[in-house]
């Protein structure tokens, strides 16, 4: 049973149970949001993600088995962490990643269950997805328009995503959908998607193109959420929504209609003193920060028999390590970190 007893350090103010208390930062934040990378293969190539070739998969005994996936879910959620995110590379390519679906699902103390995809499989899977537990789906859709998709994705899977999207929303997933804005290429479509979100009654989110190695980042590709916004308000009446903390987007709705967007402000506008994240690649390492590297790999610690306390003092030193916010992202050095589909987006 979790003892209540008061921290150290920044934390003097806090009372937290021992447990608990494994997952707040040295700035007294406490982390109770998991985003699990279940592969790093993808079926797309992005142009902002990974190059169209040379991507070298991980082996799949370096993966995460899902015994081990759900060990360290269980091992999360009872030091407090409330909602998991699985991620990729593109998390419906796993094979059997229903039954990973059905067994976090059902993790007493997890309230929800997410999922950030391409489309590409919703179509065939949102029911089974619903049944088994998912709250909610994000799905990743940069163009509306069929050549640009392929200019962007490297694939011509347009209708299909389309299709999925349909069926999540069918199905009663809450779906969201996530728009990297490059300047140039896709964002005269801002007031398209803005139509997209109230036709279809979802939340459109825009995300600021964020660097990642060797993904052509510059600061004059950044097309910023408040420009974003400008173009939007031209055209629609945006209301706020009120938002928590540690909400990564800024969310509005659009006057008139059941439709939202959101901004996710990464490059221009950092949301790092409520980050309540941490991430697990997919062979097993704990990120404190996107664009912090791996401190430590809880797949060796569990493959060699460590017990829970063992991995609790591995995650602490992860978190210890984190810092209270990124460096400007304007000065960023790109080549320690790894692309964004190593990390799990
Ligand atoms: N394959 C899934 C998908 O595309 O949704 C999940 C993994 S993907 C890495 C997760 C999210 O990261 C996607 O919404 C994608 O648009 C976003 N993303 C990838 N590279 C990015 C970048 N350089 N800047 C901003 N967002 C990025
Ligand atoms: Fe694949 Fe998602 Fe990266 Fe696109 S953003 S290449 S779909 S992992």
């Amino acid at each position: 049973m979790d003892v209540m007893v008061p921290c150290g350090g920044l934390r003097h103010n806090r009372t937290v149970t021992t447990h608990a208390d494994v997952l707040t930062d040295q700035f007294g934040r406490f982390h109770d949001y998991l985003r699990v990378s279940i592969t790093d293969r993808c079926n797309f190539r992005c142009v902002y993600c990974m190059p169209e070739e040379g991507m070298v998969w991980q082996p799949r005994e370096e993966i995460l088995n899902f015994e081990e996936i759900e060990r360290l879910a269980r091992f999360f959620v009872e030091r407090g962490v409330r909602k998991i995110r699985l991620t990729g590379g593109e998390p419906t390519l796993r094979k059997g990643y229903l039954n990973l679906v059905e067994v976090l699902a059902r993790i007493p103390g997890l309230n929800q269950l997410a999922l950030t995809t391409n489309g590409t499989r919703l179509a065939q899977d949102a029911i089974t997805l619903r049944m088994v537990g998912l709250a909610s789906v994000n799905v990743s859709l940069d163009t509306l328009r069929q050549d640009r998709f392929l200019e962007i994705t490297r694939r011509n899977e347009l209708p299909g995503v389309l299709q999925g999207i349909e069926s999540a929303q069918a199905a009663g997933l809450e779906t969201k959908i996530n728009v990297v804005v490059l300047p140039g290429v896709n964002e005269d479509e801002i007031i398209h998607f803005g139509e997209f979100a109230c036709k279809h009654s979802l939340t459109v989110r825009f995300i600021e193109f964020m660097p990642f190695l060797d993904n052509g980042w510059n600061a004059e590709r950044v097309v910023s959420s408040a420009e974003i916004r400008s173009r939007l308000c031209d055209q629609f009446e945006l209301r706020p929504l009120a938002s928590g903390a540690s909400d990564v987007a800024r969310e509005y709705a659009i006057n008139g209609s059941e439709g939202r967007v959101a901004f996710v402000s990464s490059v221009t506008d950092s949301f790092c003193s409520g980050c309540n994240r941490l991430r697990l690649t997919a062979d097993g390492q704990i990120k404190s920060c996107l664009f912090l590297p791996p401190s430590v790999s809880l797949r060796d610690l569990i493959r060699e028999g460590a017990s829970d306390e063992e991995l609790g003092i591995a995650v602490q030193k992860c978190l210890d390590g984190k810092w209270s916010a990124h460096p400007p992202m304007r000065n960023w050095a790109q080549r320690d970190n790894l692309t964004m589909v190593q990390i799990g987006g």
